[in-house]
């Protein structure tokens, strides 16, 4: 469960997605705040992981590899995050690329969007961090050329649903879209665990019993149930579809870093016990990988 000092921060982000901290300054932030394990869950890519390792050896703090993939159902977004996948798995690699493709092309037509209404931003923006540019990113530009006031203020009125910024993921037509069902059978195949994100946090602001019996046969492994953006309702409700459907409990802050005043990490923490869980399913999964790459070797003779 929650717990008030030490513990886990499931759910970070570096600068190497949409977060302002490098992977060193979130595990030394982690470790300022007295946490004793932190995981970075960047989008769409796993590329600060190295560095976090590192830093982590130094802080002597615990690092958790994880990343977050952006998936729709039934053309609504959903967030997945993966922890301990071997991220040099074909199909996971194959994956990170048509996501990256996808967020790229994402983001041009978002930039497009709001020209339509007048915002002047450069489409060269969607080429920057390597095409890795998020909502939060063209949100802060738009503060710096004065077409929103506040963070808070400019993401829901710009990228909300249905507000002009904002587009469906692979609505696009570019790649296959990355669906729920396929996101959690692409981290599982990597030997990941797969934990859905703030289940009713964002976007999607709730979802049903039977949507989450759905998810839970779609062979999800757990639920981000404890999140800034979810009430203590909110938990309790999701806390309770765990135990129906035998879902492991995972929860973090979704620190972007300095974003306001203060930084979330560590708002959100977990007892250790959640985090042995989860090791405990990644073994699983990474064992059941290993014996389909040995079959598929001896398939191959
Ligand atoms: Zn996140």
């Amino acid at each position: 469960m929650l717990v008030t000092e030490g513990g886990i921060d499931f759910h970070v982000h570096s600068n190497q997605s949409d977060g302002s901290f490098s992977p060193t300054k979130v595990v030394e932030y982690a470790g300022s705040v007295g946490l004793e394990a932190v995981s970075l869950c960047d989008h769409d890519t796993a590329a600060g992981h190295a560095e976090a390792t590192r830093a982590a050896k130094e802080a002597r703090i615990e690092f958790v590899p994880g990343i977050e993939f952006t998936a729709v159902w039934d053309s609504e977004e959903h967030h997945l995050l993966g922890y301990y996948m071997d991220v040099n798995d074909s199909t996971f690699l194959r994956v990170l690329k048509d996501c990256r493709a996808e967020r790229k092309a994402r983001t041009r037509k978002a930039l497009e969007q709001l020209r339509a209404l007048g915002c002047d931003i450069p489409p060269e923006m969607a080429e920057q961090k390597g095409g890795m540019v998020d909502r939060g990113d063209i949100v802060w530009e738009m503060i710096r050329r004065g077409y929103a006031k506040t963070f808070e203020e400019g993401y829901p009125k710009f990228f909300g649903i249905d507000a002009p910024g904002y587009v469906v993921p692979y609505s696009l037509g570019l790649v296959e879209p990355l669906t729920v069902k396929r996101a959690i059978d692409v981290i599982h195949e990597a030997g990941g665990v797969a934990i859905l994100a703030h289940p009713m946090g964002f976007l999607v602001t709730h979802m049903s019993p039977e949507r989450l019996k759905a998810v839970a046969e779609f062979g999800v492994d757990g639920l981000e149930v404890y999140h800034p953006r979810q009430s203590q309702d909110v938990s309790e409700y999701l806390l309770s579809a765990c135990r129906e459907h035998g879902l492991l409990v995972t929860g973090g802050s979704d620190c972007h870093g300095r974003v306001k005043d203060k930084p979330r990490m560590g708002t959100v923490r977990m007892d250790l016990e959640h985090l042995e869980a989860v090791k405990a399913r990644a073994a699983e999964w990474k064992s059941r990988r290993t014996q389909r790459l040995r079959d598929a070797g001896k398939e191959k003779g």
